[in-house]
């Protein structure tokens, strides 16, 4: 079955515009809610917010405000802000619908960064990633890491720094679930946890560093993110530790 929707930020994340028909348009809460057959904007999920942006239409030019995309009933919707006229595109209507593509680029430079950082405190230290959140430029992650100090924080952060700027690719790959379960790698991101009616699994690999199960956008190579600089880290109990970072611009 073909998906109605071409969903283009997972196979293009560096796809900031495209022309799209208007499939739907309801309200839930009084706040506008829109469907469209092919859409730029990153839904949110995995720590990584949504896109914002805007929707244009080609006949007239009337422009509507974006604040939000998230995944209802399997498809991705554009929440608009309510126009002062109340006014609101109409299903079959052609518009452009782009992303504010600055944000969006700093939440792909940051989330790359993180899968950075995951990748080093896993391949020197052993540690799991249990969660993590992200600003664009800023974020934090969760590790069972027992023995995290501020000695050892110095250090990740000179070691993913490094990795960053040896302009690793960063590579998106969609592999069947049998496939993707036989990478060991993958367990750890647990991969195991995604419902049984995912037959694809989408994976992001920072190439000789890191491979996860992953659904944000990206960057193409870790030059593009810049550098880190770690601004805190702390104890959410006994086994579990917290690093915050900032991005640095690249060089
Ligand atoms: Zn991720």
């Amino acid at each position: 079955m073909t998906p109605r929707v071409d969903e283009r930020c997972y196979r293009d994340a560096y796809a900031r515009s495209l022309e799209a028909r208007v499939l739907e348009v309801a309200a839930a809460d009084g706040l506008p809610l829109v469907v469209l057959d092919a859409t730029t904007f990153y839904p949110g999920g995995g720590g990584q917010p949504s896109d914002q942006g805007v929707i244009l239409r080609a006949a007239d030019g009337r422009t509507w405000t974006v604040r939000a995309a998230r995944r209802v009933g399997g498809e991705i919707v554009h929440e608009l802000e309510t126009p002062g006229d109340g006014e609101l595109p109409r299903a079959g209507d052609l518009v452009s619908v782009d992303v504010e593509w600055a944000r969006r680029f700093a939440l792909m430079r940051t989330h790359t960064a993180l899968h950075a950082l995951c990748g080093v405190v896993w391949r020197d230290y052993g540690a799991l990633v249990t969660g993590g959140n992200m600003e664009p430029g800023s974020g934090r992650m969760d590790f069972e890491f027992e023995r995290m100090s501020g000695d050892l924080v110095e250090e990740i952060e000179a070691r993913v720094n490094a990795e960053l700027r040896a302009g690793r690719a960063v590579r998106v790959n969609v592999l069947p679930r049998a496939e993707a379960f036989a990478i060991p790698d993958l367990i750890r991101t647990k991969v195991n946890l995604l419902p049984p009616g995912i037959e694809q699994i989408r994976t992001i690999e920072i190439v000789g560093l890191d491979l996860q199960a992953d659904g944000g956008t990206h960057v193409a190579n870790t030059r593009e993110v810049g550098g880190i600089l770690v601004t805190g880290y702390e104890s959410k109990g006994r086994i579990n530790k917290r690093i915050r970072l900032q991005l640095t611009e690249p060089d």
